[in-house]
């Protein structure tokens, strides 16, 4: 019940400033959101890719309001990328990237975040790496996956994302499966009315397994991004049934969550990614966090109240 709760707040600006200036916030942040700048964030890149496992990197932000903002986003993933090509990291590590961030809903918005998130993915192709396009609610699906395709033609290794808890999602991961493309499947993380998706965990579960079973029977690459052990199990049944190899699928988690799991499966050879978020504006990303696990929530209110 709480889930839905801490989603709403998380569109909410009062919210937003009463949270971000808590002064115990940061170390319950620090757990998602392990740095605010590329600087930071160096270390613990070179701290996963060193245990053997690969990372998607989220330059934390979304919902912004001005052009200059959407342009600043992008400039924050290109250092990150120069960084990536001074470390010789770019086979290990892609990014993820959320279009709200590149403009995506100011007037003219589809082109801006195209043009922007075109440069980052030119960018990455350089370096020998890639991006994902995150799923956001579900008003901005049809101009991501539009954005998707475009960047496709030039860049066909370019993934997007979609969200098992939406009814549309079974079209959409046919359409993707066929065309070959890299595909994250998630659960869903936002608020979402009952008119477009499921609203119970066994329906959304049930869901997620169907559409995992069409993206590992079709031509393209699937990554699973879920905690949940039951999912990965099925996936690694799926996998196996379909005939895929160990580098035609990978799994995918979030960095803070689970991460003996992280190790445990880079361990048993599957490809395991941890998408890290890091960057300034970390309210959405935290909140959602919270929102998925409300122990989560109950640790960071005891922290608020004994520091
Ligand atoms: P759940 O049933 O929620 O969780 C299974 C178990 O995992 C829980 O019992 C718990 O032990 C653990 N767990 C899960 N979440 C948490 C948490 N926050 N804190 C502590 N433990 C937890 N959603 C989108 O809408 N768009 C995206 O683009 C997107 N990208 C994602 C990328 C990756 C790599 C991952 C892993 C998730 C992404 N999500 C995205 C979030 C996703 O939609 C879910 O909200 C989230 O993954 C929780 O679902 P689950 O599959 O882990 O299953």
């Amino acid at each position: 019940m709480l889930g839905p709760v801490i989603l709403a707040a998380s569109r909410s600006d009062r919210m937003r400033r009463l949270i971000s200036a808590a002064p115990v916030t940061k170390q319950v942040v620090d757990r998602f959101i392990p740095g605010e700048t590329v600087a930071d964030i160096v270390p613990v890149i070179q701290d996963l890719t060193g245990k053997g496992l690969e990372l998607t990197m989220d330059v934390v932000g979304e919902d912004i309001t001005t052009p200059e903002q959407a342009t600043a986003a992008r400039d924050a993933y290109l250092e990150l990328t120069g960084r990536l090509a001074d470390l010789g990291l770019g086979r290990k590590v892609e990014m993820s990237v959320k279009l709200s961030m590149f403009g995506q809903s100011l007037d003219g918005g589809h082109e801006l975040a195209l043009k922007n998130v075109r440069s980052v993915v030119e960018a990455a192709a350089a370096i020998g790496t890639t991006v994902t396009l995150d799923a956001e609610d579900h008003t901005t699906l049809d101009s991501m996956f539009a954005i998707h395709e475009e960047l496709r033609t030039d860049f066909p290794q370019t993934g997007c994302v979609i969200q098992a808890y939406l009814f549309r999602t079974e079209a959409d991961a046919r359409r993707l499966a066929a065309s070959g493309s890299r595909v994250r499947l998630v659960k869903g993380a936002y608020k979402e009315p009952a008119e477009v998706a499921y609203q119970q965990k066994h329906e959304i579960d049930k869901a997620y397994v169907r559409i995992l079973r069409t993206l590992m029977d079709g031509t393209g690459y699937p990554m699973i991004g879920s905690h949940d052990p039951r999912l990965i199990s099925i996936a690694q049944e799926l996998a196996r049934k379909a005939g895929r190899k160990p580098d035609e699928y990978e799994f995918q988690m979030l960095y803070g969550i689970r991460s003996e799991e992280h190790l445990r499966l880079a361990a048993e050879g599957h490809r395991m990614r941890v998408y890290t978020a890091y960057g300034t504006d970390w309210y959405g990303y935290f909140m959602r966090r919270l929102a998925e696990k409300p122990a989560n929530l109950r640790f960071f209110a005891r922290s608020m109240i004994t520091k």
